[in-house]
């Protein structure tokens, strides 16, 4: 999902490298490519236009900023404007304050209505909730069966229609398969819904009927992401048919462009709320719209960390560390510096964590010991200027000194040097590759 569009993107933001300042005609080219990546991937038209009209208009008026370069601008504004498009803030669902809330499933039949019932039992017991789901999907053959299995598999009640309790009769089903959710103290209950392989007048009655019987708190649009351009006329004639409170998009997992994911909130105004990534129940979380556009866009959260850095470092002294960094004069009282400096943006491990690139240090960042910065202080602390100077004098006899004075053992002072010469050399090739200015040094 997304591949081709992140290529396309890609590619787009590399013309604009190394650009001192944009002009109206590079702003122009940008959009120009932006705008046929998206259609390409089958974004809806009118979806298109308005997205290229904010970025033009935004990139033309951004400011001159002291710590991103043109095209991380441009970026910038990109990633602003597909988490506008993909709904803005996370949407939560909204619990009813008394008495079980109750969750409508509709879409088309092979949406993957049944397979979110499960996965939704499965997240919602994850969050604490006694979920209970019900068989009201009484159109396709073994619909029924189909919810038990996975009911079973999340360890859920299934409701399903009994002999002499409204078989044949999906309202009466989803209305006893609400009083039984009462009876049992069940505080969620799914009603999953049938499905039909087109939009048919029939099927969105049905399904506004069951609506009315059990004045859902979410109706859950489920749509499959393959469908492509389809999924907007689908997506329109569900809104007038039975109207939505949210939408959930399946099979993300497939090699499919994309379009859909970035069309359905604007064309309906509802909003994403999950998606799923896969057959399997775990396949599933709820949607974000600053993950996926971060995802989109392939940046990790770059932009998080460009943020953040451009708080907590003033402009100037990161320059002069840039310049540091790329003549290799960086040294040991600077990195001390750039540590205290990191220490105020947050969490050391996740300020590692935002930076792309870093998968390969996923290890140790996971077991970064924020009291680490503690240690290393004290370390660099017990060292001469002369040795923060340059580390490379450090033998032996200084190293059992310095462990002495700082009351470490000699593998932490080797540790720490060796890791300051990884650092400097991971932040030079950073700064060769045009990567953040003032990039603060790393331990790794
Ligand atoms: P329903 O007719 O809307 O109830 O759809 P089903 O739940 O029966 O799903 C139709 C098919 O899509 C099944 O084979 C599911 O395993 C599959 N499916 C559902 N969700 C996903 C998903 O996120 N990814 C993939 N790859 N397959 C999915």
């Amino acid at each position: 999902m997304f591949d081709t569009l992140q290529d396309r993107l890609q590619s787009a933001f590399k013309n604009l490298r190394g650009k001192g300042r944009l002009s109206e005609a590079d702003i122009d080219a940008v959009a120009r490519e932006i705008r046929v990546a998206l259609l390409d991937a089958d974004v809806a038209v009118s979806v298109v236009r308005d997205f290229i009209a904010r970025i033009k208009e935004r990139a033309l008026g951004a400011e001159v900023s002291q710590s991103l370069n043109p095209a991380q601008q441009v970026i910038k504004i990109v990633n602003d404007e597909l988490i506008q498009i993909l709904g803005g803030e996370t949407r939560r669902i909204r619990y009813a304050k008394n008495g079980p809330t109750v969750i409508m499933l509709a879409g088309l039949q092979g949406a993957g209505k049944t397979t979110l019932a499960g996965k939704l039992g499965l997240w919602l017991k994850e969050q604490g909730k006694s979920p209970m789901l019900v068989a009201a999907d009484l159109q396709r053959p073994n619909a029924v069966t189909q919810l038990q299995v996975v009911g079973e598999q999340a360890g859920v009640t299934v409701y399903a229609p009994q002999p002499g309790n409204g078989v044949g009769d999906p309202v009466q089903v989803a209305t006893a398969g609400l009083a039984e959710a009462r009876r049992t103290l069940h505080d969620v209950v799914v009603v999953d819904t049938a499905g039909r392989l087109g939009i048919d007048a029939e099927l969105m009655q049905q399904a506004a009927d069951i609506r009315a019987a059990v004045d859902p708190d979410e109706v859950l649009f489920v749509i499959d992401a393959m469908i492509g351009q389809d999924a907007v006329v689908t997506a329109e004639a569900f809104l007038e048919g039975v109207d939505f409170t949210g939408v959930v998009l399946t099979k993300l997992d497939g090699d499919a462009r994309g379009g859909a994911a970035l069309s359905v909130r604007s064309i309906t105004g509802r909003p994403i709320m999950f998606a799923s990534t896969g057959e399997k129940l775990t396949d599933f979380d709820a949607f974000h719209p600053d993950r996926m556009a971060g995802r989109i866009l392939d940046m990790g959260d770059m932009l998080t960390l460009i943020e953040q850095a451009e708080k907590a470092f003033d402009a100037e002294q990161a320059a002069k560390d840039a310049e540091k960094l790329m003549g290799g004069s960086f040294t040991l009282d600077d990195f001390l510096k750039q540590m205290e400096a990191i220490s105020k943006m947050g969490s050391m491990s996740k300020i590692m964590g935002l930076i792309p690139g870093m998968g390969q240090y996923k290890e140790q960042i996971e077991n970064f010991d924020d009291r680490e910065v503690d240690k290393i202080k004290a370390i660099i602390l017990s060292m001469t200027p002369a040795e923060r100077d340059n580390p490379k004098i450090i033998d032996g006899s200084r190293r059992a000194r310095i462990s002495k004075g700082s009351g470490t053992q000699v593998k932490d002072v080797n540790g720490l040097v060796d890791r300051f010469f990884d650092a400097r050399k991971m932040m030079q090739q950073m700064a060769k590759g045009g990567g953040m200015p003032g990039m603060p040094g790393m331990p790794g």
